[in-house]
């Protein structure tokens, strides 16, 4: 199969950088045309039927068949008009990607004409056929349909000629089966606890949403290439290939000039993306070779993640018109930095102000540094279940590396803050305070600098960390849908909120006053948590004996990461606060487990497939010409100068012939260990038996393979290398 990886090499030196699209550049002009938004609903839809829907919106609240059906009409206008034939549901099912199922408009009329129609009933709710997706046993196949219902809160789009509606996905029997039905009782949790907190600072404070701005990794490969590798066409990763002699050692890559051919795919996607109203701002190379970085400005957190799930989706579909493959696998090459999506998080009220930046006064400071506070406070005592949410198999090459953040979750603040909750712990005490105490102190939290962006943006090797005005949660995959990283991070801190205002209040009832009250409660809240802060290098070997002495979690192990959902204070959140059901959060980790599993027996085939029909074969193949080679020699020349001339592919005929042995060997061990593990029933010991006894053959049988490529002729070698795929574009 050399041919192919030629062939594809030539194919990509004929490239040249074209632009499909050419946007005008007032992005303004078409910024969200297919989009049904507020100015689109106060021009398609009645004044009744805008009125509804906005309350809706405003409230969260979902409509009535009435209600939906006036909507429908003014929206079916607007989706002809925009060229739409058909409509679907749109939503998150647990694969990570997103579902859709087409209907057309198609319908017959009263006299048997064809007409286009659309109801209220089919926006609103709609009943896919949806049972083959992961549902964790909530659902057998007897009671296999579940149904989608509207997401108000989240804009209606169009993608080509499909009018888009984004749902929740739920079964018969109301349980969650997606993504975004426990998201947003999360976030609502979040509204509840934090504008509660609020109310002790500001009474006009009404709302309180979270705030998430990612930013998307991802690598860039050539389409002829990437046909040329079964590795990344069915796992997004390579299994094998030696690494580049030259890769990122030179940090070149990083925030070079952008190529002109990727640019040109940058300006397309983002073009698309703004048009659905998208709002990507930011582009850099990243410090891989072909690894680049795009952000968009931050949004309420179920928007932004629809708005990242279908960015992740418009860039893989312009990427092929630019006959690039778009990779979001966290570890696509081995050896080189890997793929994140930082999740930048806040929370905003409806008076404009983000809570987690420092304000002009001892009064919004207090506010500040109470929502700081029981952050870490959520991060310490959910550490478990934050670190369970970023956990699957893909992300697993990429974690623990030093180059992403470690298994260890810990909070990085920046020396100042880190001074100033330290002052705070110190000073209190939880006797009254006197005047010239409180004085002191508030003279002291009021003088927190309003921008604090550069004491703190330094640390790059922490999971957590404070960067001036929100937390950047960096341990998420490029891969993942955010919603499990959302979801336990809102969960925890509004549980985290609702425990300290109960405990303010019972001071404040004891006779205190509420400033009193509060100062007493964060200083008790910062000694607490003080253990998850960590200001040092998280790579470190130092950092791990430290965290251990804290006593700070550090699972390895994937399935063992994810069975941490069901620890008491992972319940606890998560149960307690109605985000999920028991049996919701037991299937959903079965389901996680069940992702692993069957991520590495992928991978796992792949490689013992590529291992043993092109592999082995083309060391064979290499091997008889050296004994070609070999037979030729001994014809002519004689016996003292022959010993001397043949050595040389002897020798290479030895060493061919010991990796293509334990290659083969390892693979049929591989294979052995795979049937056993898959006879076993229980899904965590299954994925336990995955990862211990099948994943460490991934890694062994690749060592081998990379050696042969290193020896084997160039001329043979069937797959593209990893200089051909990193270097060229
Ligand atoms: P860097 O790479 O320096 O960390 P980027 O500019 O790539 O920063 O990305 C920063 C991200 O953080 C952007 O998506 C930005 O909109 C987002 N962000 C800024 N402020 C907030 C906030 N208050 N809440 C959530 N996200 C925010
Ligand atoms: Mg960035």
């Amino acid at each position: 199969m050399a041919e192919l990886r030629f062939s594809a090499l030539k194919e990509l030196f004929g490239r040249v950088p074209v632009k499909v699209t050419t946007p005008a550049n007032d992005v303004s002009k078409y910024y969200g045309v297919d989009v049904f938004n507020l100015h689109k609903m106060e021009h398609y839809l009645s004044k009744e039927a805008f009125k509804v829907i906005k309350r809706a919106m405003d409230e969260g609240k979902s409509l009535t068949r009435q209600e939906a059906d006036q909507v429908a009409i003014g929206l079916k206008v607007w989706a002809i008009e925009r060229g739409a034939t058909h409509y679907t549901h749109w939503f998150h099912p647990l694969t990570d990607g997103t579902a859709e199922k087409h209907d057309g408009f198609i319908e017959y009329g009263d006299n048997g004409h064809i007409v286009e129609n659309f109801s209220g009933a089919v926006l609103v709710q709609s009943e896919p056929d949806a049972s083959s997706f992961p549902s964790g046993g909530i659902r057998n196949t007897f009671e296999a349909r579940g149904y989608t219902a509207w997401d108000v809160s989240s804009p209606v789009f169009i993608v080509g000629t499909t009018l888009c509606i984004p749902t929740i996905f739920v079964s018969y029997t109301g349980e969650a089966l997606d993504y975004k039905a426990p998201l947003l009782k999360a976030l609502s949790e979040l509204d509840r606890a934090a504008t509660d907190i609020c109310q002790y600072f500001d009474k006009d404070v009404r709302k309180v949403i979270a705030t998430l701005g990612c930013e998307q990794e991802y690598f860039l490969i050539d389409e002829a290439l990437y046909y040329a590798r079964p590795d990344l066409i069915l796992a997004e990763r390579t299994l094998m290939g030696h690494q580049s002699a030259k890769d990122q050692q030179l940090s070149d890559h990083y925030f070079g000039s952008i190529p002109e051919r990727v640019m040109c795919f940058i300006e397309d996607f983002e073009c698309e993306a703004h048009k659905l109203g998208i709002p990507v701002k930011t582009r850099h190379n990243e410090v891989a070779p072909n690894q680049f970085e795009c952000a968009p400005m931050f949004e309420e957190v179920n928007l932004a993640i629809d708005h990242n799930q279908l960015l992740m989706d418009i860039m893989r579909r312009v990427a092929k018109k630019h006959k690039f493959r778009v990779l979001f696998h966290e570890k696509p090459f081995a050896g080189i930095n890997g793929s994140g999506k930082h999740n930048n998080w806040s929370m905003a009220t409806n008076t404009g102000v983000n809570l987690l930046s420092p304000g002009k006064n001892p009064k919004t400071n207090l506010q500040f540094l109470t929502f700081l506070v029981n952050v870490i406070k959520a991060v310490h005592d959910s550490n478990e279940l934050i670190r369970a949410s970023v956990m699957n198999e893909s992300n697993s090459w990429r974690l623990g590396g030093h180059e992403a953040p470690p298994a260890i979750i810990s909070v990085f603040l920046g020396t100042y803050l880190i001074n100033t909750l330290n002052e705070i712990a110190r000073k209190v005490t939880d006797k009254k305070m006197t005047p010239a105490q409180k004085t002191e102190l508030k003279l002291g939290i009021g003088k927190i600098p309003e921008i604090l962006l550069d004491n703190t943006d330094r640390n790059r090797t922490s999971p957590f960390a404070f960067t001036g005005n929100r937390f950047e949660f960096r341990a998420v995959g490029s891969s993942a849908n955010c919603s499990a990283a959302m979801i336990a991070l809102n969960a925890a801190v509004a549980s985290q909120l609702v425990k300290f205002k109960n405990e303010v209040d019972s001071i404040i009832r004891k006779g205190r006053t509420k400033d009193e009250a509060i100062f007493q409660v964060l200083k008790k809240t910062i000694i607490e948590s003080e253990n998850v802060l960590f200001e040092g290098d998280n790579y470190t070997k130092e950092w791990h004996k430290e965290a251990q002495r804290r006593g700070l979690s550090n699972i390895k192990s994937i399935p063992e990461s994810i069975s941490r959902y069901l620890t008491a204070a992972s319940r606890d959140v998560l149960i307690g606060s109605g985000v999920f059901t028991e049996k919701e959060l037991e299937s959903r980790v079965e389901v996680e487990y069940e992702k692993f599993t069957k991520k590495v027996q992928i991978e796992s085939r792949i490689l013992a497939d590529l291992a043993i029909n092109h592999i082995v074969p083309t060391g064979i193949k290499y091997m008889s010409s050296l004994l070609e080679n070999i037979k030729a020699l001994k014809e002519v020349f004689d016996a003292s100068e022959y010993e001397k001339l043949a050595a040389t592919s002897k020798e290479a005929i030895l060493i061919i012939s010991d990796h293509i042995t334990m290659i083969k060997n390892l693979v049929f061990e591989m294979v052995e260990e795979r049937k056993k593990a898959n006879v076993i029933e229980n899904e965590y010991k299954k994925a336990l038996a995955y990862e211990n006894k099948v994943k460490p053959y991934l890694e062994e049988i690749r060592q081998h393979i990379d050696k042969l490529e290193l020896i084997v002729d160039d001329e043979i070698w069937p797959l593209p290398k990893y200089r051909e795929m990193l270097f060229t574009r």
